[in-house]
């Protein structure tokens, strides 16, 4: 079965862009409409325990200013977004697993509930934590949770997290399944044009999606950033061809998984601009413009060139497209299951 699947996708990736990006508009149109959801982004730290081979804040980079957003200025942040029409707030930050973060966080949760009556969604983006830990913020009110696999390949997962290993693969893959049993909306999703990566690996990501039951999908291109030893690499970058598969993966997963969530993320925009809102017509769904202040979002340059805010253009181009004032809760995930999908997770091998 996984074979034929594997067929399938590899076929769709052969398939001139044109083709590819009217097919997936087409599934997006008859499987949840053409609405394009928001979440606003606020990076409340950028403190990280790990050392990620390819990310700009990662533990040993020690050029950059660390910071914790106070908790007050979150909220009022957080309210402010409400108030304008985000149902969605996304609280992004590195790995950090110390009591007074987990506190941090859980009080963070109960604020934002109350102040919006319930009614505000609240998707947690914290790396990997304890099941006790995930289960405490389930239980305060969190609803989603972004947890990007990176890449669904355990060689090159090993390779990215060398200090990981193999293990960390599995770690990954645990936390992702114990999210889906404790009843979040569970985000994942991969970087696009690794060194390494082929085709046949961005094949196996979109079976590995399918097969854990992603409600949303965030995927990204890979940008080489000074300073991380991935760096090193630069020479094999192949900027065209990572536009090239950026924007089929989202069309292929739109087509392959249907009525997911998919966002079209700021590293597009990196890239190319203007991609970011190409990705909208490749079958994308969610809009996720970053709100952190800019005091502190200069020091969160998890890629270079990550750019302020580049939402604005795509707002205004998408306008009656916008669903203002809607929690956007994926289909897959309100839709009633016949079957739990997260107990047939497989990792690649
Ligand atoms: S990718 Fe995430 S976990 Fe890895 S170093 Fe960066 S912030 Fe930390």
């Amino acid at each position: 079965m996984i074979m034929v699947e594997k067929e399938y996708v590899k076929r769709l990736f052969s398939l001139p862009h044109q083709v590819l990006a009217s097919k997936a508009i087409d599934v997006l149109e008859k499987s949840i409409g053409s609405r394009v959801c928001l979440r606003g982004i606020i990076e409340i730290s950028n403190i990280c325990i790990k050392n990620c081979s390819y990310c700009g804040i990662r533990r040993d980079r020690k050029d950059i200013q660390r910071y914790l957003i106070p908790k007050e200025v979150v909220l009022s942040l957080s309210k402010r977004l409400f108030q304008s029409g985000y149902h969605s707030v996304v609280l992004q930050a590195g790995d950090r697993r110390d009591d007074y973060f987990i506190e941090y966080i859980n009080e963070l949760i109960f604020e934002i509930k109350r102040f919006s009556g319930g009614q505000m969604r609240i998707v947690l983006s914290l790396g990997e934590q304890d099941r006790d830990v995930y289960k405490l913020w389930r239980d305060s009110g969190a609803d989603r949770y972004l947890l990007r696999i990176e890449t669904s390949n355990p060689s090159l997962y090993s390779f990215l997290h060398p200090e990981e290993g193999l293990s960390g693969f599995e770690k990954r893959c645990a936390c992702l399944l114990a999210l889906r049993e404790l009843g979040y909306q569970v985000g994942t999703g991969v970087m696009i044009g690794l060194p390494g990566q082929d085709v046949d690996c961005l094949v196996e990501d979109v079976i590995f999606f399918k097969h854990i039951g992603a409600h949303m999908l965030g995927m990204g291109p890979y940008i080489p950033t000074e300073g991380t030893p991935l760096h090193q690499y630069i020479d094999d970058y192949d900027k065209e061809q990572v536009i090239d598969w950026s924007l089929k993966m989202i069309a292929i997963c739109r087509i392959v998984l249907k009525d997911v969530n998919i966002a079209s993320t700021t590293a597009l925009d990196t890239l190319k601009p203007g991609l970011r809102l190409e990705g909208f017509n490749y079958g994308a769904n969610v809009l996720m413009p970053d709100f952190t202040p800019k005091e502190w979002i200069k020091d969160y340059e998890i890629y270079d060139g990550k750019p302020e805010s580049t939402a604005d253009y795509c707002l205004d181009a998408l306008g009656p497209r916008i669903a203002w004032n809607n929690p956007g809760d994926p289909k897959s995930y309100i839709k009633p299951k016949l079957c739990n999908r997260g107990s047939t997770l497989k990792c690649a091998s």
